[in-house]
């Protein structure tokens, strides 16, 4: 399967995406979970890092109460809003944005079950 080119000439919106369904991948190490793929808006590769133990986010009260199963980490990264970090400077983007990408955010489609 081959992806899009990244679409460097998209201009930066603020666009919330339906869920997408499971083009990315997890992986667990020691720092938190890194959910890896390309932007359902711009095609760009983009990687977010959610660290273990992180307090005070939303979303992750698996990670704080320490559970550290693959499936866990998965299920509370599932249920986090990721952000287009393909960190390509579309245009207009903000200058204090704290995603450099296209504005584009979604989540995931619950492929993970029991997340809730
Ligand atoms: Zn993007
Ligand atoms: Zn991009």
């Amino acid at each position: 399967m081959t992806n899009p080119p990244h679409d460097v000439n998209l201009v930066y919106a603020q666009v919330p995406l339906e869920a997408v369904a499971d083009r990315f991948r997890f992986s667990v190490d020691d720092d938190g979970v890194t959910v890896a793929g390309a932007c359902p808006r711009c095609h760009g590769p983009t990687s977010t890092t959610f660290p273990k133990g992180l307090v005070g986010t939303k979303g992750f009260p698996r990670l704080r109460r320490g559970g550290d199963s693959t499936a866990e980490l998965e299920a509370a990264a599932s249920a986090e809003t990721l952000f287009c970090e393909c960190g390509f400077t579309h245009a207009g983007q903000p200058e204090d944005t704290l995603f450099e990408g296209c504005g584009a955010q979604w989540t995931f489609k619950s492929a993970v079950g029991g997340a809730a």
